[in-house]
């Protein structure tokens, strides 16, 4: 089952897709983790990312359908991969549509996380990632047993460079004017699986996994 989660930043498709890969086995391939990554470590790829990211941009569609490509070509997915935040982009939509012909992949859902701006605003404002694991946590809604330590491997809790107010505002405005054509895009091919976000974690899950009759 190959499955692309959509949502602006902030819907829940991290959080989801952590629980399709522990449940179903599915590997979930994040485009903004691979660039974090990249930064981390400071890498020639890092850099450029950096230079969009910190700003709320997104990172140009040939370096973002590149690094998709490779990963897609590893080809190590037996149960299954979710795309995480890609496409993002009509460009990408496409380019992907090729990539699975070339690759001989399927895509069997393409799932849309609905939730409002304001709500959006508040989960980005509140959540925190693990420095060493990458886990997510929420001040409010998931919040870490000790602050600030991650509850799996007891790293630091950190702020991304992406979530300061200004960069914020610009994500949300970018996701309206780049990647919210991407609904029209896939319901005119009707293969948009629309999900209400704006609940519980849980109850989220529960009605995608009600869509994906699993
Ligand atoms: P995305 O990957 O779409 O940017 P995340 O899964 O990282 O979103 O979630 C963004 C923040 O909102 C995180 O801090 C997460 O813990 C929190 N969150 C995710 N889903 C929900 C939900 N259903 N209700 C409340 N908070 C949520
Ligand atoms: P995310 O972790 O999905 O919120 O992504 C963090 C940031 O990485 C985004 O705000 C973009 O700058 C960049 N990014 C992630 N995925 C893509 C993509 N598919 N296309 C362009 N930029 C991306």
């Amino acid at each position: 089952m190959n499955i692309i989660l959509m949502g602006p930043p902030g819907a829940g498709k991290g959080t989801q897709a952590e629980k399709l890969v522990s449940k179903y086995g599915l590997v979930q391939i994040s485009t903004g983790d691979m660039f974090r990554k990249e930064m981390k470590e400071d890498s020639k790829l890092g850099v450029i990312a950096k230079f969009f990211i910190q700003y709320g941009h997104l990172v140009p569609d040939d370096i973002t359908i590149d690094i998709v490509r490779e990963r897609l070509s590893k080809n190590d997915f037996p149960n299954g991969f979710i795309l995480d935040g890609f496409p993002r982009t009509v460009v990408q939509a496409r380019s992907l549509e090729s990539l699975c012909k070339e690759l001989g992949f399927k895509i069997d859902a393409i799932i849309n996380l609905d939730v409002d701006f304001d709500k959006l605003i508040k989960r980005l404002s509140g959540r925190r990632v693990c420095r060493e694991c990458g886990a997510t946590y929420n001040l409010e809604f998931k919040p870490s047993k000790k602050p600030g330590i991650c509850d799996i491997c007891g790293g630091e809790l950190y702020q991304r460079i992406d979530e300061s107010e200004d960069a914020v505002k610009i994500r949300l405005q970018t996701y309206t004017r780049q990647t919210r054509p991407l609904i029209d895009y896939y319901t005119m091919k009707g293969q948009l699986i629309n999900i209400n976000g704006d609940q519980s974690m849980d109850d989220v899950f529960k009605d995608i996994e009600k869509c994906l009759g699993v």
